[in-house]
Formats: C-alpha cells, structure tokens, sequence
C-alpha cells in the first residue's frame, strides 16, 4: 500500500494536448451530442447532456477541435464513450460562461449550481450531492486533508484557495438554508474557518474509515442513514464548495481539478493540477515507474474505499482526487478466519462477515435480511482485516445481486 505522508512535488497539466471527456456513466449510457468531429469548442461550452435520474450537463474544459468518440474506462470501472477534443491550448471562454446575474438569492444560486451540473466533487462514502428539494439542516464540510489511512493530502491546497472556499461554504448555506460545520484535524486547519460564523469541530482522523460518520452523528443526535439526505444534512468536501464558488462567481463549470498521484510502484508522488479530462496515463507517465517495476494496480479515491481500474489508460473526471499506483501484492487473499473483526468496527451496525458469506453462497433473501442497502461503503472492514479480505469488494457484489 502507498505509505507516503508528505508531497514530494507538484506539477501543472493545465495544458494536455487533448482532454477525454466520458459522454455515458455507470447510471446512463444515453446521451445527445451538440457537437460533431471537426467542430471548435470552447472552454466551458455545453458539448452533451447525459440522461440518467436526472440531467447532467457536459462542458468542454479546453478550447480545441472535437476528434470524436472513443471507448475508455470510467471511475467507475465501466467502458463507456469519451468524447476527444484537440486542445488549441488558447484557453478560450465560451460566451455563455456568466456568473449569477442579480442578487445572489439561494434560488439564484441552486439555480446556478444546477445549471452547469455540479453535483458534489467527492462522491463515494458519505458524501451527499446537491438535491434542493431536500430540507436541510445542517451543512458539513469536510476541511480534513486526509486520504485514509496513509496518504495526507495537501493541506496548503485550503490556504491556497482560502478566499473560493470560504465563499463558497457561504454561498451553500444560503442556498441550503441551513447552518454550517466544518470538520477540521488541527487549530493550524481551523484557523482558516475562524470567525466566518461557522461551527468548527476538531476530529481525530486516525479513527479510520469512521471518524466522519462518528462526528456528524454525534451533532444530528442519531444514527445516519445511507443518504445522508435522508437525515436532513450535506456533506461535501471544500474542492466542493470551491466548484459551488467558481459557478456562481464566475460562471465557470468544474474544468480543473487537484489530484495526488502516489504510491509504491511510483519514483514519487505529486500533486497535479489538471484539466479535467486529463489522461491518467501521462500524469503517472510525468512522475516516472519505480526502476524495474514492470506491473502496477491502480486504483482510484481512497485505499478504504477506492476501485481498482484494470490499466492507466483513462481520463481524470473531477470526482477523482487520488490515484493510487502501488507494486501488486504476490499473495493470494488468506481465507476468511471468522474472527468478526470486520462485524465489530462497520459503523452502520451491519454484518459485512455474515454478508460476504451470504453473497459466497448466493442467498438473495439472507442479503436482504442483512440490510446490505445500509452499507456507507466506507471500507472499514476491509481494513481490520487480517486476511487482507476486500471485504467492501464482497459487499458491493451482494448489493448488485438485490438491485
Ligand atoms: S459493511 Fe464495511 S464498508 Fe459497509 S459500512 Fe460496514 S464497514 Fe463500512
Ligand atoms: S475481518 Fe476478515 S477474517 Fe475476520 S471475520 Fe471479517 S472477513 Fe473474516
């Protein structure tokens, strides 16, 4: 596993010779095009609108010509169509790029927010997207720069953006209508959230995979649901409220992202700055393979709860923050010792032991009765275990076996 703690380097990929944008999802592979092979686009351009349980707007995040549609794998693990566009490397903004006209009102701003399709930057776990026809009452922002358990992310990236993140935290709670708590690790991290009017909570994040639930449970007063909707509260991270900042303010959809490149098949690790669409391939390619590492696993989002792609030969979305690239392990996963380590630590109560066994043995019913649907996907289970069992793995598999 990547063990690094401190950032090594950092690079700029704001100009990659061509941006892969996925048209399709793992929710919908219908979508219509609005542009056609040889046509310029611009930065911020609506190129596509995908159908799913609701609409989502694609932008163009380069200026460039459109090449056509290729089939790459996506975060989340499927194939699907990727639109190509030639960057011009010019960077020009599409007319229609505008920020919120009028008062800033919390209409104005869900408008804004859903207009150029920003949906919630983190969205495995307990994140929750934007959905304002849900009431709110408490909005929770995740300050805490952590890639559990080993990697710490950048903490100067909240210093750097200090000034977006802060109003965009201001700009949620307006159009949430509700007030905000800011989970931070250190008073070095608070220190940026002081005096904003915030309620600022200190967290030990060495918990791990159960040190945000625990927190906000302990502020809504009860156990959480799977969607922390359900129980009324948001959950973003601050690359979250950045995005809410550059939509309202600017006009501008999500066209960059940061994203840590580390691991133990790397000569390093860096911080990239990307546009969106950015090859994964050329990132790691920047950073150089480990001498005589011939095969690496990739995985993308956190150790906990990330996925494995099956190459590097994909595009970097903006719901991608961590790609992991470490040397695979030579030995097979031991078997499943029963020692309920797994059952004790799951933060929703569930049995991940008891339903993995039930998933062996294909019992649909039995996974029902486990509650399998109430599984956070946080990835505690596979981490306590001492037969290195990808449990999370298991349970994904039972709750695809009964939806
Ligand atoms: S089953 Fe595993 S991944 Fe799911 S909530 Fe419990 S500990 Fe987390
Ligand atoms: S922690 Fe691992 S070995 Fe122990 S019961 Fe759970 S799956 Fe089995």
């Amino acid at each position: 596993m990547a063990k690094a703690t401190n950032i090594e380097e950092s690079h700029n990929l704001l100009s990659p010779n061509k941006v892969y944008i996925p048209l399709a999802s793992v929710n919908s592979k219908y979508y219509d095009l609005f542009v056609d092979e040889g046509e310029e686009v611009k930065v911020g351009e609506k190129i596509a609108e995908r159908f799913g349980d609701s609409k989502t707007h694609i932008f163009s995040t380069v200026s460039g010509k459109v090449e056509g549609v290729v089939e790459l794998e996506f975060h989340s693990g499927i194939v699907v169509e990727h639109l190509v566009i030639a960057n011009y490397k010019k960077d020009i903004i599409h007319v229609n790029i505008k920020p919120v006209e009028g008062e800033l009102t919390a209409s104005n701003i869900q408008k804004k927010i859903n207009e150029l399709g920003i949906k919630g930057l983190a969205q495995r776990g307990l994140y929750t997207r934007f959905d304002f026809s849900k009431t709110v009452d408490h909005v929770f922002v995740n300050a805490v720069y952590q890639n559990e358990p080993f990697i710490h992310v950048n903490p100067e990236l909240v210093h750097h953006y200090q000034n977006e993140i802060l109003e965009g935290i201001k700009l949620l709670s307006k159009a949430a209508f509700a007030p905000v708590t800011i989970l931070v690790r250190s008073n070095e991290d608070a220190s940026v959230f002081i005096n904003e009017g915030f309620n600022i909570v200190r967290v030990n994040p060495n918990n791990v995979g159960v040190w945000k639930y625990n927190a906000i449970r302990k502020i809504v007063g009860k156990e959480l649901s799977k969607d922390l909707l359900d129980d009324r509260v948001m959950f973003v991270s601050t690359d979250t409220a950045r995005a809410v900042y550059n939509a309202v303010v600017k006009g501008m959809p999500v066209v960059e992202t940061d994203v840590l490149v580390s691991g133990t098949a790397l000569k390093g690790n860096a911080y990239f700055t990307v546009r969106v669409g950015t090859s994964v391939k050329e990132m790691i390619e920047t950073l150089g393979y480990a001498e005589g590492v011939e095969d690496a696993s990739i995985y993308i989002g956190s150790i906990l709860c990330g996925r494995t792609m099956q190459s590097d030969d994909f595009s970097c979305t903006e719901f991608v923050n961590f790609v992991g690239v470490d040397i695979p392990k030579k030995d097979e996963p031991h078997v499943c010792i029963k020692c309920g380590r797994c059952n004790d630590v799951c933060p929703v109560g569930i049995l991940p032991q008891n339903i993995m066994d039930a998933e062996l043995r294909m019992l649909e019913e039995r996974i029902f009765d486990l509650d399998v649907s109430k599984c956070i996907e946080c990835g505690v289970c596979s981490y306590v275990c001492p037969s290195e069992i990808n449990v999370l793995e298991w349970i994904r598999r039972a709750k695809r076996r009964i939806t």
